[in-house]
């Protein structure tokens, strides 16, 4: 496998990881809103901006429980507990995000400076979506489950047995990143351990069991490879499904390895390409808007509705207008 580690800082663009090459597969127009906005129409760039630091509503109980287990994992590398009860941690950090989130939902309007934290701010915040009571118990149900089942499962007993130094927690404030044959790519895995003779990936998992899981996890693989000299045959990749407890680790796969290998390079090739004929061709007709419409039911970019048009000619679906949520357009 060829390759080599990336350097400190950000990856040279236009990079790829895991989820840019899956959304750009979902609908190439939010790729484009996401990572390269400058190529998009001067109408469009502002409020494409704005939307590409939210993160969307469904996302929340995830990023709130990846963010206390992260920040427990730190304070018992450092020397602190084990964690125990994480939920209360939890509870704070879901009222920080969401009063962050309002916070810099108003600064966007105002058109003042936006305020910066630990936190990105809430899709539901922006738009104003409004929150039901029952919406609020669900997603403080699935992180109470989700932290609970952590606990009691055997991944912290796993992780307790291997010594400290051995732990390789996420940078905070860069993305790790590498080459991978020519391509940047950001691989930023959960937790791993890795030592001359054993490496352990972790991704902590807040939805339902899929494939794409392993996939994602093998690009974290080829991250150690290259980066820590992991031996393949040495590696193990943990999904840890929090909602049912269940941690199976899994051996690389040379196969999925190599296809990834392949898909990273043809991805990366590709939007390369697209965007250097962006100079010559218009950026909406290169990247154009997902076919099926009721893909947007999930997407953070609502303005695009508003700027694009479906392939019928038509807006792909009625919602309140953008410019009721951003303030200033360019
Ligand atoms: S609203 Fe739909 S077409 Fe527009 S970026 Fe989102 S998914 Fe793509």
């Amino acid at each position: 496998m060829e390759g080599r580690p990336g350097s400190a800082g950000w990856a040279p663009k236009p990079s790829i990881s895991y989820s840019s090459m899956r959304l750009y597969d979902q609908c190439p127009r939010a790729w484009l809103m996401r990572y390269g906005p400058e190529c998009l129409p001067l109408n469009m760039r502002a409020a494409a901006r704005v939307e590409g630091r939210l993160s969307p509503t469904a996302a929340l109980a995830g990023s709130v429980v990846d963010k206390v287990i992260t920040d427990a994992l730190y304070c018992w590398h450092r020397g602190g507990e084990r964690p125990r009860n994480l939920f209360p941690n939890a509870r704070r950090c879901l009222r920080e995000t969401l009063c962050f989130s309002r916070e810099w939902a108003a600064a966007v309007r105002a058109g003042c400076t936006l305020p910066r934290g630990p936190f990105q701010p809430v899709e539901s915040e922006f738009y104003g979506d409004g929150w039901t009571d029952n919406r609020k118990a669900e997603i403080l149900g699935i992180i109470e489950l989700c932290l609970q089942n952590l606990q009691q499962g055997g991944v912290l007993e796993t992780i307790q047995e291997c010594a400290r130094d051995t732990w390789r927690l996420p940078p905070r404030k860069a993305c790790p990143w590498f080459w991978w044959g020519t391509s940047p790519v950001y691989a930023k895995w959960d937790f791993a351990t890795s030592s001359a003779v054993q490496t352990i990936v972790y991704d902590w998992k807040t939805g339902k069991p899929n494939d794409n899981a392993i996939s994602q996890l093998h690009l974290y693989a080829a991250y150690a490879m290259i980066t820590w000299n992991a031996r393949r045959e040495d590696i193990r990749l943990v999904p840890v499904w929090l909602r049912s407890g269940a941690a199976e680790p899994h051996l690389v796969s040379r196969t999925v390895m190599e296809a990834l290998g392949l898909m990273v390079v043809e991805r990366h090739q590709m939007i390369v390409e697209t965007l250097e004929a962006t100079r010559k061709r218009d950026a909406l007709e290169l990247f154009p808007m997902v076919q099926d419409p009721s893909a947007c039911r999930g997407c953070t970019f609502r303005s695009c509705l508003e700027f694009g048009r479906s392939p019928e000619g038509r807006p792909a679906c009625r919602i309140r207008p953008v410019h009721e949520f951003h303030g200033k357009r360019s």
